[in-house]
């Protein structure tokens, strides 16, 4: 069965509004086990208006057109599907009624214009909106039928949620088209596509009722499964089994699924330990702090981050030594290990994670080239510093940075507390 979008508005065609309608309505019909095949946007005009219904509906079994049917006059939507039809526009009693309703309760006088909202094409079957003013209306054009909904984002997902998606099931289980799909994504960190990707090829032929897909949002890296079956049970089978079967070739790079984040996992973690968390930050510059502080809550475990970007404060915020510093050089394992030793005591958190190197573009040297970061960890049981050598521009070194120093805690924080 094929199934078209079209969005009418001139705000859709000038930058002014981003059409989040269709990916709202294109991923909402992937979980129902359908595909959009086609989305097409035009403006307030009327010839383009009658010119996209009229050929969506001969190629197409469903479409959905949202947008213009509220009471100003660039909304003509309604007009249009009524001229397309070959009918005139009448006005429908019961979505009348609910505009008074509406109105009244507001302390709101229903005007003239307000009567344009509730006429609709004759012979269409109109659905009532829970949340706007403009009903939704069905109309039958040759072999499809078309849904008109009000553009509002809010008013929109209701009536499709509530009478569009429904209808579109039962037109496809009557043809026979019954499927559904559930989906799930695992997030793995510095884990490179080209090895995800190697990882997980085996299992592709394994679960064919399975998609893997991949999705980069540096530096992680996710698994993208969508399972399909005649039945929700069917699909959530496939799903787990597939998922079973990912888990132990991801190994530690999986930090989390779906809407999980790198933060919001080791928050997480410190939460359910009831452990805290101190930062002292050089070349990160409070990146790790902004992602903690990202998580709601996190002041639950995250005490607070010193930017300790000059020398002259790594020695007086974190209790780095001025010998360390002019030895070694405020880029060091040592120094690493010296932050987040001083952050953890004047903090006195459970933990503390320390971050110094060379973002970049310039500053590197020989002996230490850009990209070279120290990370430190220190806790009640010791204190421990790693180097690192991240390759990319300033803006990935950093980001690297930052998710390495939180990857490191994540690991050291599974399971519960000792
Ligand atoms: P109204 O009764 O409010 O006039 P309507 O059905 O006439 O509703 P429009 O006038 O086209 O709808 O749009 C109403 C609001 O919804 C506008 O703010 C518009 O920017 C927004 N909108 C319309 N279409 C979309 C879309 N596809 N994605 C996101 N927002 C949209
Ligand atoms: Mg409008």
């Amino acid at each position: 069965m094929r199934i078209e979008a079209l969005c009418t508005g001139d705000e859709l065609l000038t930058g002014v509004t981003t059409d989040t309608n269709s990916t709202w309505f294109q991923q909402r019909l992937l979980e129902h086990g359908a595909q959009v095949a086609r989305t097409t946007v035009v403006g307030d005009v009327r010839e383009e208006i009658l010119e996209a219904i009229q050929t969506l509906s001969a190629r197409a079994e469903v479409v959905l057109v949202s947008g213009g049917l509220g009471p100003t006059a660039d909304d003509l939507t309604a007009e249009v599907a009524a001229r397309a039809a070959g009918v005139s526009l009448v006005l429908h009693e019961g979505a009348l009624a609910a505009l008074r309703e509406r109105f009244a309760v507001r302390g709101l006088t229903v005007t003239e214009n307000n009567m344009k909202q509730v006429m609709v094409p004759a012979g269409s079957e109109v659905v009532l909106n829970p949340a706007g003013s403009a009903p939704m209306f069905i109309l039958r054009l040759g072999k499809a039928l078309l849904f008109f909904v009000p553009g509002v984002p809010r008013e929109y997902r209701a009536l499709v949620e509530t009478a569009v998606l429904p209808r579109i099931d039962a037109l496809r289980a009557e043809r026979g088209e019954t499927g559904f799909r559930v989906l799930r994504l695992l997030k793995t960190v510095f884990l490179a596509e080209s090895h995800l990707d190697a990882r997980v090829r085996p299992l592709i032929a394994l679960h064919p009722r399975v998609t893997f897909g991949f999705r980069t949002k540096f530096p992680e890296n996710h698994l993208k499964l969508m399972a399909e079956g005649r039945t929700r049970e069917e699909a959530r089978e496939a799903l787990e089994a597939a998922d079973a079967a990912a888990r132990p070739l991801l190994g530690d790079h999986l930090f989390g699924v779906d809407e999980d984040t790198m933060a919001g996992v080791v928050g997480r973690q410190l939460l359910a330990r009831r452990e805290t968390l101190a930062l002292a930050e050089s070349c990160t510059g409070g990146r790790i702090a902004d992602l903690l502080t990202d998580v709601s809550g996190a002041s639950a475990y995250f005490l607070g981050s010193a930017v300790a970007y000059a020398n002259d404060l790594k020695e007086r915020w974190v209790s780095v030594a001025h010998t360390t510093l002019v030895e070694n050089g405020a880029v060091s394992q040592l120094v690493a290990a010296e932050m987040a030793r001083g952050a953890r005591q004047i903090a006195r958190s459970t933990w503390a994670l320390s971050v110094t190197g060379i973002a970049g573009p310039d500053g590197g040297t020989p002996e230490k080239p850009v990209g070279t970061v120290f990370i430190g960890l220190d806790a009640a049981d010791g204190n421990e510093a790693r180097a690192h050598r991240f390759h990319g521009d300033r803006e990935w070194v950093r980001s690297a940075s930052a998710y390495a120093a939180l990857d490191w805690l994540r690991l050291r924080t599974r399971g519960t507390a000792s």
